[in-house]
């Protein structure tokens, strides 16, 4: 089946039918897959094309956060950024240019684009979370989508007949790989890895829109991803919706956040920012971008009152009607009537009272007396419902008879129904009737939205408490060793691509057996732990430190030459000897030994530097121990 789809893949592909970056995203993807590709050449390459050279800077400075000296130049960006990501971001941008229309009408280019962008947006602001470089999430979001774009593209009229079925995700997959030979995020995979991302981000991809069909272990970096990215589509595709279909997604977005550790209170932030960057994105890429003045509202809003479903059969609780009139004698008849039917009313005779009533949220349903349907009734109700700040209250509105011509009118301004001020008993209670069903059931959806976001708090710490445990060595509070070098492969990943120094500093506690031997295995545990942390004080922010196993350590250093290296060594082993392990009164010295080994043109992968490592951590150890010594032939690296 996947072989099916790599041979189709590669047709397409050799066709020329598949979306594909032009012109100079394209001559900096061929020149930084050069092994002699620098900075100097890359930055010569990027400044022919003044757009680029702009968005580069711009985004330079955006993911540095402004912690740091604006970025004014380009060859300074470009050195921040490194190759690699640089090359990530003109790709990205280079896609966006050339494929915002296209042949296939059923296919809503820009629409495309300006949810892929939230969703890269939302993909950087999570990285965090998803453990992994904010630069890499956010072209990995931003092209997640992108099989659905290259189907559209490669088979504008059968993939648009496809699309205007409407079809649920799996329905969708399965036309797509009848008619088309592979599906759209088998294509994303496809086309993301022949872009030259890494595997952890094309397979991510390929799963982040049925996260739970993902073979990946839990609490597996990729599997992080996957949800990382399967939120941030989320939150995509919920900033292109009208408010009518968004509500019913909200429930599902906090889900998805609570899968990545986020609680319900963190996410209304998460999206503001997302919307404000996405806004200025948006104007740079000339993407359409909705505004939302209210975030709260936009995640919060209830649905439209729909009368589908027999609710009927409910128990209604006596509603609180607030009736609005500013001649208490006229519905004088209607409150004792509602009074007598066992609602709860009360009645306000001026503008202030009316407003103060229905900003106290007691109410469930409003009826407002009104002389007629002209422009100052309008007026009356949009002041009432821009007052109840979203809530939709139901209103009915009590009209005399002649007023019912302009009845549509009202229902415009906000009106949800109306009631002839000569009302016969079975119309009134008609009218209350269906407002009933639909306070009863705004209250249902208020109250299951509610407790799916209470319990995906809970749901949110739980899991933010488990994935701390993958990554974790118990004893020590260091990160464990699948961990760490699932890290170590990224980062040699990245400096390859970058060509940055890399360092690894392998380091053994000596003779602890005898540590063990002496004063038990406890203690033996305890100087483990107090040793860790000595190291991990001695390290830099970047530096990623692990338990290698064992009394074993690995520190992998980036951006760090050997010679930065061997003193970041020399520190620890200082900082070892100096200190007294132990407990209490009965502390003792000890030491350890350090090999260190930096990232040279003959290492094929990171196994070759932690074994140059390890070997010159033996060299160490038979010199004398408490040392550190470099791997031969490193000095000139
Ligand atoms: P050298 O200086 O050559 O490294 O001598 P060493 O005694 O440290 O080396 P060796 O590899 O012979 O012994 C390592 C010891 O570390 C043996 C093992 O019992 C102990 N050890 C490994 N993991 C743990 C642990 O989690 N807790 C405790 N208390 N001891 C451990
Ligand atoms: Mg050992
Ligand atoms: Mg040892």
């Amino acid at each position: 089946m996947i072989e099916q789809a790599r041979v189709r893949f590669e047709t397409l592909k050799a066709g020329g039918m598949l979306p594909s970056p032009q012109g100079v995203a394209l001559a900096v993807l061929e020149l930084t897959q050069k092994h002699d590709a620098n900075i100097q050449s890359l930055t010569h390459l990027v400044q022919t094309d003044p757009a680029m050279s702009g968005r580069i800077l711009r985004y330079a400075n955006a993911v540095h956060g402004g912690s740091l000296r604006h970025i004014a130049s380009l060859p300074h960006a470009i050195v921040f950024l490194g190759l690699f990501r640089v090359r990530q971001i003109a790709l990205g941008f280079s896609l966006i240019d050339h494929y915002r229309s296209g042949a296939c009408a059923a296919f809503d280019y820009l629409g495309y684009w300006t949810a892929s962008l939230a969703t890269g947006i939302t993909a950087q602001q999570v990285s965090a979370q998803a453990q992994c470089p904010p630069d890499e999430s956010f072209t990995c979001g931003l092209l997640s989508g992108i099989g659905r774009l290259a189907l559209a593209t490669a088979f504008p009229n059968e993939y648009g007949g496809i699309l205007r079925e409407n079809l649920p995700e799996l329905a969708l997959r399965d036309a797509e790989t009848s008619n088309f030979g592979l599906d759209h995020a088998t294509l994303s995979a496809e086309l993301l890895q022949d872009w030259g991302l890494p595997e952890i981000f094309y397979q991510a991809v390929r799963y982040h829109e049925l996260p739970t069909e993902a073979p990946f272990g839990a609490g597996s970096r990729v599997q992080t991803l996957t949800s990382a990215l399967h939120f941030s589509a989320k939150v995509g595709s919920l900033l292109n919706l009208d408010a009518a279909q968004r509500w019913e997604r909200v429930p599902s977005l906090y889900h998805a956040a609570a899968q990545i550790g986020l609680e319900d209170h963190q996410v209304p932030p998460l999206v503001e920012s997302v919307v404000g960057q996405w806004q200025d994105w948006g104007r740079e890429l000339h993407l359409p971008t909705r505004d939302f003045s209210d975030i709260n509202l936009l995640l919060g809003m209830p649905p439209d009152p729909t009368q589908d479903g027999d609710l009927s059969a409910l128990v209604v609780l006596p509603m609180r009607v607030a009736l609005i009139t500013r001649d208490a004698n006229r519905l004088s008849s209607l409150a004792e009537t509602l009074d007598a039917m066992g609602l709860m009313v009360e009645l306000a005779t001026d503008r202030d009272s009316a407003m103060h009533l229905l900003e106290s949220n007691r109410i469930d349903l409003m009826m407002v007396e009104l002389p007629d349907s002209g422009d100052s009734a309008v007026k009356t109700l949009r002041e009432l419902r821009a007052r109840e700040g979203g809530r939709q209250t139901y209103c009915i509105a009590v009209i005399p008879p002649e007023a019912e011509a302009g009845v549509a009118k009202l229902m415009l301004a906000g009106a949800s129904d109306y009631l002839l001020m000569n009302y016969s008993e079975a119309a009134l209670l008609a009218r209350l009737n269906s407002a009933q069903r639909v306070v009863t059931l705004q209250g249902a959806v208020r109250a299951e939205r509610e407790s799916v976001i209470r319990s995906s708090g809970e749901w949110a710490r739980s899991n933010r408490r488990l994935l701390q445990e993958a990554h974790t060595d118990p004893l020590t509070k260091l990160h464990n060793r699948r961990y760490g070098l699932d890290r170590f492969a990224q980062e040699w990943s990245f400096s390859a691509h970058s060509d940055t120094p890399l360092s690894c500093l392998m380091l053994d506690i000596d003779h602890f057996k005898q540590v063990n031997d002496r004063h038990g295995h406890e203690i033996g545990d305890m100087v483990l732990s107090q040793v860790a942390q000595v190291i991990e004080r001695s390290c830099r922010k970047d530096d990623v430190v692990f338990r290698y196993g064992g009394e074993e350590f690995c520190v992998v250093g980036p951006n760090t030459a050997l010679v930065d290296a061997i003193q970041l060594g020399e520190r620890i082993v200082r900082g070892i000897r100096a200190g007294r392990f132990g407990e209490d009164e009965k502390r003792f010295p000890v030491t350890v030994s350090i090999g260190v080994a930096t990232r040279t043109q003959a290492d094929s992968d990171q196994e070759m530097l932690i074994a140059r490592a390890d070997r010159a951590l033996y060299a160490a150890k038979s010199g004398g121990r408490d040392r550190v010594v470099a791997a031969r032939g490193d000095a000139d690296a």
